[in-house]
């Protein structure tokens, strides 16, 4: 079984609501602080502390429980390194259908890739992977809100697996925290627990995709050999200056969450009048259940400049499509070519 990364063919141009990417892209400011990068600056080795400090204090972690990451996924092929490069034989969990980067950086760092379908109503599979846990696992990738499903992880069962699993980290990929409001990262008891790392990202609701920013969060002991793996200077200086503008913009922020918030309205009420079933998202997206179709509704919208997420092959979501919901007015096209295909 091959788990290689499968680039999305990316569209020159149209509306891209198949990468979950912001929609209005990055905050003016973040624009404004490239701009104002001097030679000086480009010539050095960055220094992270404006970063570090900006997003400690933002996520209210201290700064010594903060790793910084080229984009989540190299955070993603840190921790699957630090877990699974032993030489017995190390299992990862992974929780289909979900992220492609698990597989492909569990089999990169020379684990096993254990998958564990949700349960058919897309729920968790508390019990499932329960069962899945071996001695040899080292590592288990949650994602909350998932993706593709939208749904969130009940926090219960995000502690009971970490429980567990006492010889394997527990990756809690938060991605789209943002847009569902809640965090673990607000856990007192989650954030005890020493085998669970939280992942964050700063592509998705701060649209900075394009720049690679994201980040760990785990005790400053769990975090130390991950760190190791890490190259020093693995953010170059237009993320950090980026990372700190985009956090201070906090109207341009909370701005997109509004119009996130408005655009999955505006979808659930165009699938409800044709009667496609959909999951109730808590995140920038929403999975929808296309069936047969799926794949010429595809092909229909991307006649009509509007790409989405062909998930249907996928035997974990037979039949459905992941459609980001940025930018009300994109949404609005999307609905429109929709009801025209439709
Ligand atoms: C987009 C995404 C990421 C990747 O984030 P980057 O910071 O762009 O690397 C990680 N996890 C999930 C679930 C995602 O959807």
């Amino acid at each position: 079984m091959s788990y290689e990364y499968e680039r999305i063919a990316t569209p020159k141009a149209g509306l891209r609501l198949h990468l979950n990417e912001n929609t209005a892209g990055c905050s003016p400011k973040v624009i404004a602080a490239l701009q104002g990068l001097t030679r000086r600056q480009a010539a050095e080795y960055p220094d992270y502390d404006d970063a570090v400090s900006a997003t400690s204090q933002r996520l209210r972690v201290s700064p010594d429980e903060l790793l910084l990451t080229n984009g989540l996924d190299e955070g993603l092929l840190a921790i699957s390194i630090v877990t699974l490069r032993s030489n017995s034989s190390p299992e990862a969990i992974v929780v289909v259908p979900a992220f492609d980067m698990y597989a492909a950086c569990a089999d990169a760092a020379g684990g096993h890739v254990v998958e564990v379908p949700l349960n058919t109503d897309f729920s968790f599979p508390l019990a499932a992977v329960q069962r899945a846990i071996t001695p040899d696992t080292r590592l288990i990738f949650l994602t909350s809100p998932n993706n593709p499903t939208g749904l969130c992880i009940p926090r219960d069962d995000v502690l009971e697996v970490a429980r567990a699993a006492p010889n394997a980290l527990v990756l809690v990929d938060e991605a789209y925290a943002d847009f569902a409001g809640e965090s673990l990262l607000d856990d007192p008891v989650a954030r005890g627990i020493s085998n669970l790392v939280i992942g964050r990202t700063f592509a998705k609701a701060y649209g900075l995709a394009g720049l690679r920013a994201g980040a760990l969060i785990g005790s400053p002991a769990t975090l130390a050999p991950i760190r190791r793996v890490v190259p020093p200077y693995s953010l170059n200086i237009c993320a950090t200056v980026a990372l700190v503008a985009g956090l201070e913009d906090l109207d341009y922020y909370n701005w997109y969450l509004d119009e996130v918030r408005a655009s999955k309205a505006v979808l659930y009420d165009a699938l409800d009048r044709r009667r496609i079933q959909y999951w109730p998202s808590a995140a920038n997206f929403v999975l929808a259940r296309f069936g047969d179709r799926a794949s010429e509704v595809v092909e229909a919208l991307k006649a009509r400049d509007v790409f989405v997420r062909d998930k249907s092959r996928d035997p974990a979501c037979p039949g459905c499509l992941r459609i980001t919901t940025g930018v009300v007015e994109h949404t609005r096209t999307l609905v429109d070519a929709l009801e025209e295909i439709l």
